[in-house]
């Protein structure tokens, strides 16, 4: 039996618990169906065959699940946050016993490629690590000093929040949002993406085995625009966390404006990789490539638009296509797969609308630019060479293993093309010149810069984006100043002179 079919075996066992029971509903510590009865199917992007139905959730569900987050707010909210870092970290514990498990579901349920999905489980349980050990500080704050007040500054966990995940890797992402948010002493209503919501299902049956106390994380699916909408509408949720696409947010704005919704929003980007002909220029081939064809391409910080002096373009872009070739595409499970089939065949044909975009435009396809096979949403790693950046190639947004390659003369031209999108998430600048690198990082419009280095993450450091990429920070404190109400309270030093009004 080779490897495959073993992990093809054991997803098959994983999967037949989701198609006996379906995804269903978690609230209050207890799984349930939607009150309609309605379901959706999710299905695999491997074949295209049903995995499971999922429930199909609407206001009256969201409802349901906001109430009991606000039942266990008061208990949680109180809770030492010594206590509450001992059940997250069991949390943790628990997820990375059962990371296998996770990571296959998650293969299964996305596409995405094993080889990266077992390091994203583990990352999951890092979050939880991360943001718990920060639980017993994180109602700290300050004391200021007058010569007549003492002014003392402490946060509280802001109440019940909607946590709102897009489908790319969906399992780390809602780590990433509602571990801090736990930790804070917020109690949560996750509601997963409808293309990929297993794993969310997963993450709460874990964390109240764990020990978590029921009500503190529910979860609701369905789709945004009914069971999404009504948890940003709903009064007694006071901060949604949305990550997703940026027209989204603009709705959940919105839609939260009547009640005043504090708002976290992690969007889209179209991230420029700018490459100097002083860069080591083998390392930066192994970057750019490895920023954009990991994960499928579906990833918000992909470097999508490779810039590259014209001295070095031919040459640069050549080698992005050797590899581009030679990468392995396949089921997600083959430990050898590196791009596995994209999520739904909904964003497959939004993904190859674009080459034809490419073609119409007056792009070259230097790799890929077709689908693959029959069945399944599988999609050739593609590079673009020839591009300007007014196309839609450079412009948009594809979120697929699709690089779009852009010559530039000079630093200044580099910038002007870089800063040229509406996005700001992320960019990835390779030279040797350290002055440039200071230049070029003080004018990029980015909110993550990374110089001669790919995406690593370091979660005491913000992450976020600037423009149409985003709205607040996460990681290190950031995410607890999110989850928290800043507090100020002052009392008297001394006597001072209080005016009489009236006398
Ligand atoms: P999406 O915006 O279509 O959906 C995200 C979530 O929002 C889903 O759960 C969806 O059901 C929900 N939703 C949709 N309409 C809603 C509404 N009106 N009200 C409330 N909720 C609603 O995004 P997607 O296609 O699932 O994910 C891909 C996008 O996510 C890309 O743009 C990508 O760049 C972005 N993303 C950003 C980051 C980041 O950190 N910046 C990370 C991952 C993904």
């Amino acid at each position: 039996m080779s490897v495959l079919d073993e992990n093809i075996a054991k997803a098959g066992a994983y999967m037949a618990g989701f198609r006996a029971s379906g995804v269903l509903n978690h609230i209050g510590g207890q799984t349930v169906a939607a009150l309609s009865g309605d379901t959706m199917d999710t299905i695999s992007p491997i074949d295209g065959s049903v995995l499971a139905q999922v429930a199909k959730s609407d206001a009256g569900d969201v409802d349901r699940a906001v109430a009991a987050a606000r039942a266990a707010f008061p208990a949680w909210s109180k809770l030492p946050g010594a206590e509450r870092r001992k059940i997250l970290i069991k949390v943790a514990e628990a997820i990375e016993a059962r990371a296998e498990e996770i990571a296959f579901t998650e293969c299964m349920d996305t596409g995405q490629a094993l080889r990266f999905m077992s390091k994203a489980a583990i990352r999951g349980a890092a979050n939880f690590r991360y943001f718990a050990d920060q639980a017993p500080s994180a109602e700290d704050g300050e004391v200021t000093r007058t010569p007549t007040q003492m002014n003392t500054t402490s946060r509280r966990p802001i109440g019940p929040v909607g946590v709102i995940t897009p489908w790319n890797t969906p399992f780390m992402l809602s780590t990433w949002k509602i571990a801090p948010a736990l930790a804070a002493g917020c109690t949560v209503v996750h509601k997963p993406a409808e293309f990929s919501p297993m794993t969310a299902k997963k993450l709460v049956e874990i964390a109240e085995e764990a020990g978590l106390p029921k009500g503190v994380l529910n979860v609701v699916n369905g789709l945004g625009e009914t069971a999404g909408k009504r948890l940003t509408e709903h009064p007694d949720i006071k901060a949604i966390a949305f990550v997703g696409e940026s027209r989204t947010g603009s709705m959940i704005m919105a839609q939260g404006a009547a009640t005043l919704k504090r708002v976290h929003f992690e969007l889209g980007g179209k991230n420029p990789v700018i490459v100097f002909d002083d860069a080591d220029l083998d390392r930066a081939v192994d970057a750019a490539t490895f920023m954009i064809y990991s994960l499928n391409g579906e990833r918000c910080t992909s470097s999508s638009r490779l810039l590259v002096q014209a001295s070095i373009y031919d040459d640069f872009t050549a080698r992005v296509a050797e590899v581009a070739k030679r990468i392995k595409v396949g089921h997600p499970l083959d430990p050898e797969t590196v791009v596995g089939p994209l999520i739904h065949p909904v964003h497959e044909a939004k993904v190859l609308s674009y080459f034809d975009k490419a073609r119409t435009e007056g792009a070259t396809i230097a790799a890929g630019g077709a689908k693959i096979g029959e069945a399944g949403c599988f999609v050739a790693p593609t590079l673009f060479t020839g591009a300007t950046n007014d196309m839609a190639i450079a412009q948009e947004e594809i979120f697929g293993p699709v690089l779009t390659a852009i010559p530039f003369q000079d630093e200044a031209e580099a910038l002007a093309l870089a800063n040229d999108v509406e996005y700001g998430l992320a960019a990835y600048l390779w030279t040797n010149d350290l002055n440039r690198a200071m230049r070029m990082t003080d004018t990029l419009e980015a909110g993550m810069m990374w110089v001669n280095s790919e995406n690593i993450r370091h979660l005491p450091t913000p992450f976020g984006g600037v423009k149409a990429s985003g709205i607040g920070r996460d990681g290190g404190d950031w995410s607890f100043d999110f989850y928290m109400e800043t507090i100020n309270v002052s009392f008297p030093r001394a006597p001072h002179n209080i005016p009489k009004l009236g006398g």
